[in-house]
C-alpha cells in the first residue's frame, strides 16, 4: 500500500485554521486522518480530552520529549504543543494522508525532517481581522491576546518556508482550495506509484 501524504497546516494562532480544517476533513475523497495533538495548556470550554487535544501534565510532556515520541514540539505562550509520531506513522502507513495543524516552530521542524510534506499557511485577510477574530474567542486575558498578536506578527515572516499559502477570508473557500492542493498531491502520489 502506497503510503499516505503528510500534510502541515500552519499559520499565526487565531487565524482559523481549525474552522477550516473542519470543513475540509469532511471531504471523504481527502483520505485525511487527523493528527490529535498534545498540550499541557488547560481545556477551553467545550474541549473534550482526546478529541480536541490530548491534555497533559507537564511532566508527561517532558518525559514524550525525553523518550524521543514527538515528531515536532513547540513552547508556544507558556504551554507545549507536541505531534505524537507513533500515531502520525501507523496512519500514513495505513494509506491515510494525515493532517498536522500546527504553529510554525513545530511546521519547521516537520519540514526539515520530511521534505516532501505539503506545507500550508494560512493567512488573516488583514492583522485588525486577525485581532477581532482573537478577541472574538473571548477565551484569553487581553496580556495574551497581545501576547499572541505580537507573536502572529513574527510569524508571518515565515510565509515564505512553505510550498502554498491560503488566505482564509471566507473559511469555506478556504477549505475548498486546501482540498484542491491536497487532490493534486494525491494525483502525483498515483502517477509516481504507476
Ligand atoms: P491553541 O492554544 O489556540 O489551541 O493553539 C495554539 C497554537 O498551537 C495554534 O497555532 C495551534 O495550531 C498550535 N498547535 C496545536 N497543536 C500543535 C502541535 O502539536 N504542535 C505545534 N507545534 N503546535 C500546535
Amino acid at each position: 500500500m502506497k503510503k499516505g501524504l503528510l500534510i502541515i497546516l500552519s499559520g499565526p494562532s487565531g487565524v482559523g485554521k481549525g474552522t477550516v480544517r473542519k470543513y475540509f476533513m469532511q471531504d471523504s475523497e481527502l483520505n485525511l486522518a487527523y493528527s490529535l495533538s498534545m498540550t499541557t495548556r488547560k481545556p477551553r470550554a467545550g474541549e473534550q480530552d482526546g478529541v480536541d487535544y490530548l491534555f497533559v501534565e507537564k511532566e508527561d510532556f517532558e518525559k514524550a520529549i525525553e523518550h524521543g515520541e514527538l515528531l515536532e514540539w513547540a513552547e508556544f505562550v507558556g504551554n507545549y504543543y507536541g505531534t505524537p509520531m507513533s500515531q502520525v506513522e501507523k496512519l500514513r502507513n495505513e494509506g491515510k494522508n494525515v493532517l498536522l495543524e500546527i504553529e510554525v516552530q513545530g511546521a519547521k521542524q516537520v519540514a526539515d525532517k520530511v521534505p516532501d510534506a505539503i506545507s500550508i499557511f494560512m493567512i488573516p485577510p488583514t492583522m485588525e481581522e486577525l485581532a477581532k477574530r482573537i478577541r472574538g474567542r473571548k477565551s484569553e486575558a487581553e496580556e495574551v491576546v497581545q501576547e499572541r498578536l505580537a507573536k502572529a506578527e513574527k510569524e508571518m515572516e515565515l510565509i515564505k518556508d512553505y510550498k502554498y499559502v491560503v488566505c482564509n477570508d471566507d473559511p469555506e473557500l478556504a477549505a475548498q482550495y486546501i482540498g484542491l492542493i491536497v487532490k493534486r498531491h494525491m494525483n502525483d502520489n498515483e502517477t509516481l506509484a504507476q
